[in-house]
């Protein structure tokens, strides 16, 4: 059945058909083996060669240099704002926030609980909103760490360049990872929950530098220490196989496309369309994010009141195009446009767009 629908879900989020696709073929009978992946040992050959592949495959899309590790974790990356300050804040210690949205302050007061925490800079303007990505960095000396989040989901901006720091910069980038080219090195710490870019939930993939991992704290419990999760690859208890199967093929197929250069160049080319169709409708969509600050991931406008906005979401869900209401934070229409949206599904929207600015502008 052909999947007629454009789905702009911030996450989880759509996956590429062609994965889904193998994935169905494969449900029932892996490889010749009679049983579903999901059904395979984590400790057994089918799924291990599996589990290595996706490692492999993230070194290789990444250019993961030997001075770092790949490994998978649960918990989303909401565990991740728990567990970072536990490996890594270490008491006497200050760990120093960027504070660019939602999720940053989350992961921030997270670190608070743990030890002290603060935000080195807060992108908040006036009134209050998340439009920009500060670039003035009040840092401390010494920090344990600088944390950042590369893309923010709810409002909207990313950074378009990381700063090499004295201090080991830990980087969530749940909602933009694989999607343009990285270098890893400049990183003590990335993390990604996987339900946007790289597959279904229930699985987040982390990259860390070897050296520091050696610093992480040993007074923890083992299952929260990454050291545990990096010396055993990963296999220290059951992995969240299928989900791990899922993102192996996710980065198989964007490998397929281009790698992480062809992610990038099709990722900018729907962002041209997107925010193009926003400026160039005299003020009738209005995109409140900065220009250079504006995400390829999740594209946020507003219309001129609410209703049309309602208007706007159900007549686009009536024509196919799901997923676009703006978090119920912020409001507005949101359009996550992650690397499995393809440009003809953007091209839909915005012919979408101005058939409706026609009708109501
Ligand atoms: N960080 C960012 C940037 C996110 O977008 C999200 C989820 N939308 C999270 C963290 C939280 O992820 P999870 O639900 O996997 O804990």
């Amino acid at each position: 059945m052909a999947r007629d629908i454009v789905n702009f879900n911030a996450g989880p989020a759509g996956l590429p058909t062609p994965v889904l696709e193998r994935a169905q073929s494969e449900l029932l009978e892996f490889e010749g083996t009679h049983m579903s992946i999901m059904e395979h040992s984590h400790r057994g050959k089918a799924y291990d060669a599996v589990h290595h592949e996706a490692m492999d495959l993230t070194k290789s899309l990444l250019k993961v240099p030997d001075t770092h590790e790949v490994f998978f974790m649960q918990g989303g990356a909401s565990g991740m704002f728990a567990t970072v300050p536990m490996n890594f804040l270490s008491e006497g210690r200050v760990a120093d926030y960027v504070v660019t949205g939602a999720w940053s302050k989350k992961a921030l007061a997270e670190a608070q609980f743990v030890g002290e925490a603060r935000a080195a800079a807060d992108g908040r303007n006036a009134d209050g909103k998340f439009v920009s990505v500060p670039t003035e960095w009040d840092l401390t000396e010494g920090a344990a760490y600088v944390h950042v989040t590369s893309n923010n989901t709810i409002f909207g901006t990313q950074m378009k360049s990381f700063p090499k720091l004295a201090s080991p910069m830990v980087a969530d980038m749940s909602s933009d990872i694989m999607s343009r080219p990285l270098n890893v090195e400049d990183f003590g710490l990335i993390y990604a929950g996987a339900q946007k870019n790289l597959g279904p939930s229930g699985v987040v993939l982390a990259i860390i530098k070897k050296d520091w991992l050696q610093e992480a704290s040993t007074k923890i419990p083992k299952i929260f220490r990454y050291k545990t999760h990096v010396d055993k690859q990963s296999l220290f208890h059951t992995p969240p196989t299928f989900a791990i199967y899922l993102m192996r093929n996710v980065m198989q197929w964007i490998g397929e496309n281009g790698g992480l250069e062809g992610m990038q160049a099709r990722n900018a080319e729907k962002a041209k369309h997107l925010y193009g169709a926003i400026d160039e409708s005299g003020g009738f969509f209005n995109c409140p994010v900065d220009k250079e600050a504006r995400s390829h991931m999740n594209v946020v406008w507003r219309l001129p009141s609410e209703d049309l906005e309602k208007r706007f979401i159900a007549e686009a869900a009536e024509a196919g195009m799901v997923g676009l209401k703006g978090h119920r934070d912020v409001g507005g229409i949101r359009a996550s446009v992650y690397n499995a949206v393809e440009v003809a599904g953007v091209q839909r929207l915005v012919s979408f767009m101005s058939d409706f600015k026609s009708k109501n502008g």
